[in-house]
């Protein structure tokens, strides 16, 4: 579908929308607002479900090799030893001698303050953890980390889900979850947070396949955003310099997101070897090699990673989706999101709040309700109630107007990009909107 924005939408703009109806709140705003910290309202926490499910979807059901886990937040201190997060999930941080702020120091260029112009000191590596105390005693006996990613979960699981399910290499374990990082500069709205959450999937395979299938994942990653609505143009993949892969991985490639900000990371791909199995190993004292039978040898499988932010992926979705279209009064505001994305799928709008019609809307809104996540809007002028359904993404509206109840029993349809009108009776509505949402995936996915 051509855009009528051009240019990346700037930050600011999706802001705004997000807080006016109802995507985004900012935690705790009553009291001012806890710092980069941020709450979803009635769409967003639609919007955000929609996300994780596609993900699940793509992930999981559709894919004979993958299976889901949802392990705790909370886990076994020495996981975190182990993993190496103790000692080395840091970043280094510089504080100016002036003003005080902090900084992440791969974040600022020089030595200069960008804030006062003030010297920054020496870096010093900070962890990003959260910490926490378990049980009544505030001692170091007691302390615990609120996970910084949900990956470790799956490995300290590896056995107990190898064994149930009786999987032979290679197989995959999925989850969705919270992960929380007392990041140094948070910001960019719900791109940088200090709770957030992600979708990862830890892949098992033998060592000398995990090139083939680190480039598999790199491919999926992208094929998963294009089919959910992203344009290729926006997407780009990063391999990563030696310099910058996280302390576990032998090979990582971002896949960017083009943000008004610039190209930023919504997922990673890493090549995480038998890291994580082998440190769980000689932790934990627990031989986690896998036996392969047709070799009639035991080894650590190697691990690729394709970890990404549901809450980043549902910004980049909204960044992509928001476009202008100049009109003769008012400029139209929409969200092009996919069908399979957008918080509601079907509006019911009455053409008035007038008893005539009210009946056959509530009718026609629970022959709906059952196959499409729908809405029932009889507030404002019809005009208004479309301009804020195109605002939200809606891709269908149907309206119900004096002729449905008077003389044909149908209804119309409208089309949220092309503003088309369909008129259809109310006996085979269900199926045009599945028809009609069809197409509008086929047009959201590049
Ligand atoms: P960055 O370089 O942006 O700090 P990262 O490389 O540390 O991110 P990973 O550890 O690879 O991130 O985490 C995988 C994914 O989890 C990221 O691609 C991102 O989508 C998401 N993620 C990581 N940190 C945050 C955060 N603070 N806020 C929101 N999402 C995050």
């Amino acid at each position: 579908m051509p855009r009528a924005l051009t240019k990346p939408v700037e930050l600011e703009t999706i802001v705004s929308l997000a807080k006016r109806r109802g995507f985004v709140f900012q935690s705790s705003e009553i009291y001012g607002g806890l710092g980069s910290v941020w709450d979803y309202g009635p769409l967003g926490v639609e919007m955000k479900r929609n996300v994780k499910d596609a993900w699940w979807r793509a992930m999981v059901r559709e894919r004979d090799d993958i299976v889901g886990l949802d392990a705790a937040i909370l886990m076994d201190p020495r996981v975190w030893v182990a993993s190496g997060h103790v000692a080395g999930f840091t970043d280094p941080l510089v504080e100016c001698d002036k003003c005080h702020r902090r900084y992440r120091a791969d974040h600022v260029h020089g030595k200069v303050c960008p804030e006062c112009g003030g010297t920054l000191g020496e870096p010093r590596q900070f962890n990003l953890m959260f910490k926490t105390f378990m049980g009544p005693v505030e001692d170091d006996a007691a302390r615990i980390y609120l996970r910084p990613e949900t990956a470790q979960g799956i490995f300290v699981n590896y056995e107990n889900v190898q064994g149930t399910t009786r999987r032979k290499l290679p197989f995959g374990i999925a989850q969705i979850g919270k992960s929380f990082r007392n990041e140094i500069t948070p910001g960019n709205f719900i791109f940088r947070t200090r709770e957030f959450e992600q979708m990862e999937m830890e892949y098992f395979c033998q060592p000398d396949q995990a090139d083939t299938w680190f480039e598999h994942w790199i491919d999926f990653s992208l094929g998963f955003f294009k089919r959910f609505g992203i344009r290729a143009d926006n997407l780009r993949t990063r391999v990563h310099a030696d310099n910058e892969r996280p302390h576990y991985a032998r090979a990582a490639a971002d896949v960017e997101y083009r943000f008004s900000f610039g190209w930023s990371e919504l997922e990673t791909i890493n090549n995480r070897t038998d890291y994580d199995l082998a440190n769980h190993s000689k932790h934990s004292g627990k031989d986690l090699q896998y036996f392969d039978e047709e070799k009639k040898e035991k080894y650590l499988p190697y691990v690729i990673e394709p970890a990404m932010g549901a809450d980043r992926t549902m910004l980049a979705m909204l960044a992509d989706a928001y476009d202008e279209e100049p009109g003769e009064k008012e400029s139209r505001v929409l969200l092009r999101l996919h069908p399979d994305i957008a918080p509601i799928a079907v509006a019911i709008l009455p053409l008035s709040r007038n008893d005539r019609l009210l009946p056959t809307a509530r009718r026609v809104h629970e022959l709906v309700r059952p196959n499409f996540n729908s809405q029932f809007d009889d507030t404002q002028s019809i005009g208004r109630r479309y301009r804020r359904q195109d605002e939200i993404g809606t891709p269908l509206c149907v309206t119900v107007d004096f002729d449905t109840v008077e003389k044909d029993q149908a209804v119309t349809i409208r089309d949220r990009d092309t503003m088309e009108q369909v008129r259809v009776p109310i006996e085979g509505l269900v199926a045009a909107l599945r028809d009609r949402l069809d197409e509008i995936r086929r047009r959201s996915a590049s």
